[in-house]
């Protein structure tokens, strides 16, 4: 066998077995709980979770965007956030917050050392509502089974509810924002248990700038449980 051949095999092999794991000389951690396999099972169950979507039948959202918006951010995260749904530039992009609402959600994150790699972000909708209207009750309905097995998949300690479409389709209906935000809620989706916090949504403090200071109020409580839990 030719010695580029060879070459081509032991590189094909290295990759096999993880080469970066077995020869790198830093000690493996074997209390950590987020390990391969934990990962690698949470990988396939998100792939699985967004086939279904994909997979969604008679959904006029579907059909007017142009890409799903499922997430963005670290699947390791124990900070979940969930928006509404994509607005155009989400729509073009394919990821979560990427317009002016996600600049300002940028800042704010970054206000209390937190930023995408450390977060992880999804929205109640996964297709752009035709001129950015709020999604209506049945499309809601029909996406409710979507954002609650990401949440159980994602198994945050902390999930960030963004603004009343969030709160409304997660926590109830009966509420208003005004009276639900910057309050821990313990809530269980399947076999997560998570505290809940809910804040107002990016979009709505970039046109009513005086509630920033109600929202630096929610930031600091989720600052507060971020170092309380150690994450
Ligand atoms: N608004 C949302 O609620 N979600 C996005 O992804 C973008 C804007």
């Amino acid at each position: 066998m030719s010695k580029k051949n060879n070459s081509l095999k032991l590189i094909k092999y290295y990759n096999l077995i993880n080469y970066n794991l077995v020869f790198n000389n830093k000690a493996i951690n074997r209390y950590m709980k987020d390990n391969f396999e934990i990962s690698s099972n949470k990988i396939k169950s998100l792939e699985s979770l967004k086939k279904s979507i994909i997979n969604l039948k008679n959904c006029d959202l579907k059909k007017n965007a142009s890409n799903i918006v499922f997430c963005d951010g670290n699947p390791k995260s124990k900070i979940m956030l969930i928006g509404e749904a994509p607005g155009a530039n989400e729509d073009r992009e394919g990821l979560p917050f990427v317009g002016k609402a996600g600049m300002l959600l940028d800042k704010m994150l970054a206000s209390i050392d937190l930023d995408r790699k450390k977060v992880y972000i999804s929205n109640v909708i996964n297709y752009r509502p035709p001129e950015n209207r709020r999604p209506t009750e049945e499309e809601i309905k029909r996406y409710l089974p979507f954002i609650l097995k990401h949440i159980e998949i994602i198994n945050p300690k902390i999930t960030v509810l963004l603004g009343s479409t969030a709160m409304n389709a997660l926590i109830g209906n009966e509420t208003v924002i005004s009276k639900m935000r910057g309050k821990w809620i313990e809530k269980k989706f399947g076999n997560c248990r998570t505290s809940v916090i809910i804040t107002f949504h990016p979009a709505f403090l970039i046109r009513q700038p005086a509630q920033k200071k109600m929202a630096w109020i929610d930031l600091k409580m989720i600052r507060e449980k971020k170092t309380k839990l150690r994450i």
